[in-house]
């Protein structure tokens, strides 16, 4: 948990009745190091001050609950103040409630521990609707909203290009014929982990179907997203199985690839279409290859 306070012997008292009571404690002494904190680490909990000098308590929430990556950490406000406005002021910060000093530390940390197991639960139900139960991967509800998401901030700056690969496992029904639904699972499982190594931190593997990957790639040039299939392709060819051999066919595409065929189109469903014609070609060429979209031909006048 985070312990954020302006004054050292406050965050010194609550550090150690709560490091008793069970509890890790990180401590922060103002408004931006507590934001800069929260972003770092994965805390369960931050029990905040509302007064402090420069950036107060009800900043620091409304911060936190506007980013993203803080917004589902459990904030509870710890304050001398004692009037009916403050407390709700802090509730309509964004706080997760509330509890007046002096504090008991026996009803303190039951508070704490009930706001804890709120956040675990909510962790565990964002984890079950995003994520992909056999290789971890983000579901096709997640993928879907992440590809909309890049598109439209592609679409907003032109500078910013968003390319997809569509992956699709050759001959993978041989798989389960031959070996059994079991070594196809772990297959998959396998498949998974290769392309997330291959993608690294430029860009998000999906789950897209059975055997179909996603990779989303946002910021990456069609050109660039090339060299990441070439790099796919290559380290499922390496992929270690039994004595089975993997591989998968790759369709790119990228938002500013998209030919006037698709220009009638949503712009999410065209760069799907795009890849997936795409890749529809690298099966029909022979699979085990990447295969990029192209732009239609003009059609022929007279
Ligand atoms: P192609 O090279 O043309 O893609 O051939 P393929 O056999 O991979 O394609 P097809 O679409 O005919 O078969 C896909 C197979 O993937 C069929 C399905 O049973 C299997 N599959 C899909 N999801 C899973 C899964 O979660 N586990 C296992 N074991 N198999 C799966
Ligand atoms: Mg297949
Ligand atoms: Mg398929």
């Amino acid at each position: 948990m985070l312990v954020v306070d302006d004054e050292a012997v406050n965050r010194e008292l609550l550090e150690e009745d709560l490091s008793d009571r069970g509890f890790r404690v990180e401590c922060a002494s103002d408004g931006p190091s507590a934001l800069a904190k929260a972003r770092a680490y994965n805390f369960n909990v931050i029990v905040l001050d509302i007064s402090m000098p420069g950036m107060d308590g009800f900043e620091v929430c409304r911060q936190l609950k506007r980013d993203p990556a803080t917004a589902v950490v459990p904030v509870l406000f710890l304050t001398a103040h004692k009037s009916e406005e403050i407390a709700i002021r802090a509730l309509d910060a964004g706080g997760n409630d509330f509890v007046e000093k002096p504090y008991t530390p026996a009803i303190l940390t039951a508070r704490l521990r009930s706001q804890v197991a709120i956040h675990r639960a909510h962790e565990q139900l964002l984890r079950l609707a995003t994520r992909d139960e056999l290789t971890g991967l983000l579901n096709r509800r997640a993928g879907t909203s992440l590809l909309r998401d890049q598109i439209a901030r592609a679409m907003e700056d032109t500078r910013h290009e968003c390319s997809i690969l569509m992956v699709d496992v050759d001959h993978f029904k041989n798989i389960n014929d031959l070996e059994g639904h079991a070594v196809g699972d772990r297959a998959l499982a396998a498949l998974a982990e290769s392309l997330t190594a291959s993608v690294g931190s430029l860009g998000e593997v999906v789950r897209w179907g059975g055997e179909e990957f996603l990779i989303v790639l946002p910021r990456a040039e069609l050109s660039d997203a090339l060299l990441v299939a070439d790099r796919v392709c290559a380290s499922v060819r390496a992929i270690e199985f039994g004595s089975l051999s993997l591989s998968v066919s790759v369709g790119a595409s990228s938002l500013r690839s998209l030919g006037r065929e698709d220009a009638h189109r949503d712009t999410f469903d065209a760069v799907l279409a795009s890849a997936d014609r795409a890749l529809y070609r690298a099966k029909a060429e022979g699979r085990d290859r990447v295969v990029k979209c192209t732009i239609a031909p003009p059609a022929e006048v007279g």
